[in-house]
């Protein structure tokens, strides 16, 4: 994660806590002692990376005479070449063979840092910031440079992952702290410029980010000054300077070819992809996306595959290719649900796990202060004196109040329990928790034969709300619309916001074309009810696609393909109707 900024951080996770810093520089070392030769190996894991993966080899074919302590260090820097390469299952299989049988504290510690980032990159968050707590714990007992410096990069990198952006940068300060030059020196630049990313704080020409690429290219860090690269080249992207982008990233293409950083190859031909887009150069905008694709499982969720498929989805409209068009919107759809509601879960495990580690200090502490007070009592039986009591009387005081804040915390529990299941700013379900719902009603409805529609509603032209009058009025709008939305809606059915300013409910025990007259009835009412804020008027529009069982079956994935696949054909026939699966580009209201 802190080589790339938290947009990217899906795919940077793992191994941006890995590079972290060496501090001597290397030295050509003699194979014959082996010790010596692991240490300059792993000095040389980001700075010169074929020659990291030369020499692993080299070390291997003499595994059979290395000790027992040099064998744990191969392994546990085999460990880092496989998540470098993407191998995350064997990398983490890997480290916690190091963690719990090298019995090296010092190895342990830098498994530890690194599986860290392996497990946030599996989206096992909650694991992930379980860890973190417990690492967190440790750091003062930790005085080796590297193993410190990279258990601070992690958890850095990992506040910076749960939108704890303060925390990310004191960590990043510590490591500052700790080694103020050199290469200790560029991870912590590098951090605080991606932490800055993050926070929407960053521009191409900002000081901070020139600080880090100088810093960065002064410690011959190539890896992480490529990280700091690919992050300005983003900024061009998003500053509309795709001249300036692309001629980084012929500048940089050579030396990420060398490197081979499984992340960075990926966002380089991401970024190329954008930076054709934007010159209108649709064919080699679609090439370079098709490589993103390419490089991603077919169910991996990613900020950049959504972006991958946004630039297919325009190249291909833009072609006129109007089926290609519709199955990259697809999945560009899927996408950026996905990733919106991996950011809340990301948000949510964080804030889950503080407060499960607070209510475990809170039962200790607890118990302590009971043992205690049992054992005043006994030392009063055999005659103690007044005060005692009073102590007593005391100690239960405070006994009371973790009681009470005990309750507080478990109540505040539940809170959050009801809170990952509804959305932030709307309070409807939020959209992981809208699926499985519907997941459940569909699974009744298929048993007692009956029938259930889904209908996807998107306004129209919402970005020019937030353009025109700010992002606040946009909030206001959202919120608006869904009072409006609620009044038309049964207790049994489902009412669910997916992301943005779009929304998805189930109508339960209902056919289509009563569906399409609900629908048609929300779009009026949409239509009909402008909003109004602070002397402001805005009128709206939403346009609504509607998929039934009767048509499509039960599978809840189907429904929203064709319940979305319908609601871009309202799009694209001029937006303010509704179109249901059944239809093909006639519009029945508008
Ligand atoms: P279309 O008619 O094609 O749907 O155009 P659109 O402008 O509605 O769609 P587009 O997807 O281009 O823009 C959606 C905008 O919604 C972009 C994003 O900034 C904004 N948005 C997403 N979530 C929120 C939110 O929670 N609050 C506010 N105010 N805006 C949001
Ligand atoms: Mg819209
Ligand atoms: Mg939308």
């Amino acid at each position: 994660m802190a080589w790339l900024p938290s947009r990217l951080v899906s795919r940077a996770v793992g191994t941006a806590l890995t590079l972290c810093v060496l501090v001597q520089p290397s030295i050509a070392a003699d194979l014959g002692d082996h010790a010596a030769f692991l240490d300059v190996t792993e000095r040389l894991r980001a700075k010169d990376h074929p020659q990291f993966v030369e020499r692993l080899s080299q070390i291997r074919q003499d595994a059979a005479n290395l000790t027992n302590t040099e064998k744990w260090h191969l392994r546990y820097l085999e460990a880092w070449e496989a998540m470098f390469e993407g191998g995350y299952a064997k990398s983490e299989e890997q480290l916690n063979e190091v963690i719990k049988r090298s019995g090296d504290p010092v190895l342990a510690t830098k498994a530890s840092a690194l599986l860290l980032s392996n497990l946030a990159f599996n989206r096992r968050y909650e694991e992930a910031f379980a860890l973190a707590n417990r690492l967190a714990t440790t750091l003062p007992s930790v005085t080796d440079p590297l193993a410190r410096s990279m258990l601070l990069t992690n958890l850095s990198q990992m506040m910076n992952f749960a939108g704890q952006t303060d925390l990310a940068l004191k960590y990043a300060d510590m490591i500052e702290s700790d080694s103020p030059t050199g290469e200790a020196a560029c991870q912590a630049v590098w951090l605080k410029a991606a932490t800055l990313y993050s926070g929407s704080r960053l521009k191409s020409s900002s000081p901070e980010l020139t600080r880090a690429v100088d810093t960065c290219v002064a410690a011959r860090e190539t890896v992480i000054t490529n990280s700091a690269l690919l992050l300005m080249g983003s900024l061009f992207l998003k500053e509309s300077q795709p001249l300036k982008a692309m001629s980084l990233l012929d500048r940089i293409d050579p030396s990420i070819r060398i490197n081979h950083y499984f992340p960075h190859v990926e966002l380089a031909h991401l970024e190329r992809a954008q930076a054709y887009a934007q010159l209108g150069n649709d064919v080699e905008a679609k090439k370079a996306a098709l490589s993103v694709v390419a490089m991603n499982k077919p169910d991996d969720i990613s900020d950049w595959l959504k972006d991958a498929y946004e630039v297919l989805y325009r190249a291909e409209k833009r072609q006129g290719n109007a089926l290609a068009a519709l199955l990259s919107y697809e999945h560009f759809v899927a996408q950026d649900k996905g990733y919106l509601n991996d950011i809340s879960v990301r948000s949510l495990a964080y804030e889950v796990t503080q407060q499960h580690e607070m209510v475990e200090n809170l039962a200790t502490e607890s118990l302590s202060k009971q043992n205690r007070i049992l054992r005043l009592q006994q030392a009063l039986d055999a005659g103690a004196v007044a005060t005692s009591r009073l102590y007593i009387a005391l100690l239960t005081v405070v006994l009371a109040s973790i009681g009470l804040l005990l309750f507080r915390v478990k109540r505040s529990q539940l809170r959050f329990k009801r809170m990952s299941s509804l959305d932030g700013l709307t309070g409807i379900l939020n959209h992981q928790h809208f699926m499985s719902e519907a997941e459940r009603v569909l699974r009744i409805q298929e048993k007692k034969l009956g029938s259930a529609c889904l209908i996807s509603i998107d306004l129209d032209h919402f970005k020019q709300v937030n353009d025109t009058h700010g992002h606040a009025m946009g909030d206001v709008v959202l919120k608006r619309t869904v009072a409006i939305l609620k009044q038309f809606l049964r207790p049994i059915d489902l009412f669910g916001r997916l992301g943005g300013e779009e929304f998805a409910i189930l109508l339960v025990g209902c056919s289509s074309s009563q569906a399409v007259a609900t629908a048609d009835r929300l779009r009026v009412a949409i239509e009909a009810t402008p909003v109004e804020d602070d002397g402001r008027i805005v009128s709206l529009s939403a346009s609504v696609g509607v998929a039934s069982t009767d048509r499509c079956g039960y599978e809840l994935q189907r429904l929203c393909r064709e319940a979305d696949a319908a609601l871009y054909r309202a799009k694209r026939a001029g937006r303010n109707r509704v179109i249901a699966d059944s239809e093909n580009d006639t519009a029945t209201a508008a």
